[in-house]
């Protein structure tokens, strides 16, 4: 079983967590949330959460975040990405966290909402914060840079496998390329990755059995 936990593409041929906002057509599994690009857009539907993080198939709030390369300014991006995290408490949902030059403002925030539920920094190519952002108690997901970055590659080696997910994200690469270099670079056979990958996804999206 092939597993893609963050995609903005249905395909329909996995198991895939497809990334929603208001107005998109909902598909059997996704996680819903206001994108930091897209807060000027949807800021003011944020009193409608609820009746899409209540939907059977919403997985995960996201995916939501920190963006200082662009969107709004910083500090009314991170009030919208308190309030989202809020829901994510509230539903006992997990967070899929975009987080571009925002690391430092992200830790901070993690700390002090102290949140019981997992997030999982998605599209992670950042080889430089492996070890603070596992520290943190956050979980790692890994999109098609796996493919081309050596440093990437590299930083692969220290995440352990009971803390990584695997994604395809708004690239046109196929899930199964990225699952069959992760299980190439960890020197483990394709079917341990998918298994160990099952067990993640049902302890992180914890409504996907229950539900
Ligand atoms: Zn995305």
């Amino acid at each position: 079983m092939y597993i893609n936990i963050h995609t903005h593409f249905e395909t329909g041929r996995q198991i895939e967590v497809v990334s929603r906002t208001f107005n998109d057509v909902l598909p059997e599994y996704f996680s819903f949330g206001i994108h930091p690009w897209e807060i000027d857009k949807w800021e003011n539907k944020l009193d409608f959460f609820d009746s899409f993080l209540s939907l059977k198939g919403c997985l995960a709030v996201g995916e939501i975040g920190l963006d200082k390369l662009k969107g709004p300014e910083i500090n009314k991006q991170i009030a919208v990405f308190k309030r989202q995290i809020h829901f994510s408490e509230e539903f006992h949902l997990p967070v899929i966290l975009h987080c571009v030059k925002a690391w430092n403002e992200l830790k901070v925030l993690k700390r002090e909402l102290n949140p019981k539920q997992t997030w999982i920094f998605h599209g992670f190519t950042k080889s430089t914060l492996t070890e603070e952002v596992l520290k943190e108690g956050i979980y790692i997901s890994i999109g098609n840079a796996i493919l081309t970055s050596p440093t990437l590659q590299s930083a692969l080696k220290n995440i352990p496998l009971n803390r990584l997910f695997l994604e395809t994200d708004d690239a046109e690469c196929s899930i199964e390329d990225i699952y069959a270099k992760v299980s190439e670079l960890k020197n483990i056979p394709l079917s341990q990755l998918q298994s160990q990958l099952v067990e993640n996804f049902k302890n992180v999206f914890t409504k996907w059995i229950t539900g």
